[in-house]
């Protein structure tokens, strides 16, 4: 599947994160010497060890990302690790990039395409009835008079929004679609379907917390378009979501 490169942001931030737990390991090394009783002394030990795990981790994470990025390829369980590491630090590197004042949205674009690529490179296949397609409820026309978030067969395919063609989709190649209003609603269709894989179509507020949820599931993330502004007949481009879905059906 085809990526745009915006995933610097997400590693530098991790970078930064990094590098700040780093000389909070050592800071708080530097006080063990200074605790005048034992007791004291073991909590700044098992502080330390705490720090330098999720220190290691970050940086094991780090490494894998930036070896994927190369398209050197990871031991199964590398990858795992680098994707747990990537949900892990996530709220750090959100809290950091609110520190620095970078657009949030930003921030959450480039965790979306980090994640997309983590996901493209486990190369996983799977029968179409076990992948779920959820579509934002904004992406149905405003004024259209059929309910669709019960039962998105209630839609008439009239081709005034990309309902109808998303749906003709569906036929043509058999996977699951789900219109949703919200994270409850999306939680019950993966409880009820149990997909093997996701494809999300979302704001990227949504389909970062939507990703981080449904984790360990494969979801790719695609943004949709907000011409008319946010939640209000959104678009998405139709070619992305075939690539998405040819990339996971075998
Ligand atoms: S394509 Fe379907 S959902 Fe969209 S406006 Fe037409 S009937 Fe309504």
């Amino acid at each position: 599947m085809k990526m745009e490169s915006k995933k610097r942001i997400f590693v530098g931030l991790l970078l930064v994160s990094l590098i700040i737990f780093t000389l909070l390991v050592y800071y708080i090394w530097s006080l063990t010497f200074n605790q005048r009783t034992f007791l004291n002394q073991i909590v700044f030990i098992v502080l330390v060890v705490i720090f330098m795990g999720i220190a290691f981790l970050a940086a094991a994470g780090l490494a894998g990302i930036l070896l994927t990025i190369l398209n050197v390829p990871l031991y199964p369980s590398w990858q795992k690790a680098t994707r747990l590491t990537l949900n892990f630090l996530y709220p750090f590197v959100i809290q950091l990039g609110k520190m620095l004042k970078i657009a949030q949205d930003k921030i959450q674009r480039s965790f979306i395409e980090l994640n997309n690529h983590l996901v493209c490179i486990r190369n996983m296949k799977v029968h179409p009835s076990q992948l779920l397609i959820l579509l934002p409820h904004c992406l149905q026309l405003s004024n259209c008079p059929h309910r669709i978030t019960m039962n998105i067969n209630n839609c008439q395919g009239c081709g005034r929004c990309k309902i109808g063609p998303l749906l003709e989709l569906a036929g043509e190649y058999g996977f699951n679609v789900k219109v949703v209003t919200g994270g409850t609603l999306a939680r019950k269709e993966i409880e009820s379907i149990k997909p093997k894989a996701i494809i999300a179509v979302a704001c990227e507020r949504d389909l970062s917390s939507g990703i981080l949820e449904a984790s360990p599931l494969p979801v790719l993330g695609i943004s949709n378009q907000r011409p008319q502004g946010p939640c209000f007949n959104t678009q998405v481009d139709l070619k992305i979501v075939e690539e998405a879905v040819k990339f996971f059906i075998k």
